[in-house]
């Protein structure tokens, strides 16, 4: 181990052999691991031979026992956070506890592993280069509407965590603002036995989860392709490219190259250039 005090360590998210080495390797050498659930995590040290003691971090009592674990770093303790699956701090404890660990200047090192977001995005065939985690949706429709709503005009690929009892209305009220057209994934039950993953238009994903209950039972991924940018419409910007290049070059040239740099449809920048002659 080298001079970190504080490990932040990813678990499995199902399946128990994704766990890496270094993990293992870390929670038997650490003198605490600080876990949401002790019986939970008491399952998972058992199946990889790890006999280090626990003690209980999690949303209820974060506030309260951070000083606590950052007192014992501070005496010289090697720590290690895992959450009850993935990596701790997405919809998940700990954010307290780094932001505590780095003010109090000790070493924070994370331990990679899988994260349901990651996994999920990885296999959704949905773009990839850029997106945004929105983690739960509110519980009310009407707070995931207005949650919903703040986002419809998103480009970037969407992903969000649902639970089991609320995918059904979550798929619905998506349809609602999203369209019932737009693309998105379900990916369910990811590295387990019943692992599901479907790519198809929301309105598609709702019938074909309504028609199934077994499609409504365990834990979910939600992506939801960003909206498709409209390269039809002219801004002022685009249309002074447009004005520019034409002052040197034919037109046909100058709605290539405008279209080259604004992202706007070469026909569309052309007709506005005839228009203007
Ligand atoms: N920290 C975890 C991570 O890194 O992904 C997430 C913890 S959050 C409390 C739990 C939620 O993550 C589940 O309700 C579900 O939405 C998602 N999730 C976790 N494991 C999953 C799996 N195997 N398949 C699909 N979704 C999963």
């Amino acid at each position: 181990m080298n001079a970190a005090s504080l490990y932040i360590v990813a678990t499995p998210i199902g399946n128990l052999s994704d766990i890496s080495e270094r993990a293992i390797k870390i929670l038997q050498e650490v003198d605490l691991i600080a876990v949401e659930d002790t019986r939970h995590s008491g399952k998972l040290l058992q199946h990889i031979g790890v006999s280090t003691p626990m003690l209980a971090l999690h949303e209820h009592n974060e506030d309260k026992k951070v000083q606590d674990i950052i007192d014992k770093l501070l005496a010289g303790a090697q720590i290690a956070l895992i959450s009850d699956a993935g990596t701790p701090l997405i919809s998940d404890p700990g954010y307290q506890l780094v932001k505590a660990a780095l003010l109090a200047g000790i070493k924070v090192s994370p331990i990679p592993g899988p994260s349901a977001l990651v996994t999920a995005l990885s296999v959704s065939g949905l773009p990839s280069d850029s997106f945004i985690f929105e983690g739960f949706l509110p519980n009310k429709s009407s707070g995931r509407i207005k949650k919903l709503g703040a986002l419809s005009a998103e480009s970037r690929t969407l992903i969000f965590y649902e639970a089991p009892h609320r995918i059904v209305a979550c798929l619905q009220d998506m349809l609602q603002i999203f369209g019932a057209k737009r693309t998105a994934v379900i990916a369910r039950e990811l590295t387990k036995t019943f692992e599901t993953i479907k790519n198809d238009s929301l309105e598609n994903l709702l019938e074909w989860v309504q028609a199934d209950t077994n499609q409504q039972k365990g834990e979910f991924v939600v992506l939801v392709q960003g909206k498709e940018k409209d390269n039809t419409v002219v801004n002022s910007e685009a249309e002074s490219i447009l004005n520019t290049l034409m002052q040197e070059l034919p037109l046909k040239q100058a709605s290539h190259l405008a279209s080259k740099i604004t992202g706007i449809k070469k026909n569309t920048l052309y007709q506005i250039g005839l228009n203007k002659k």
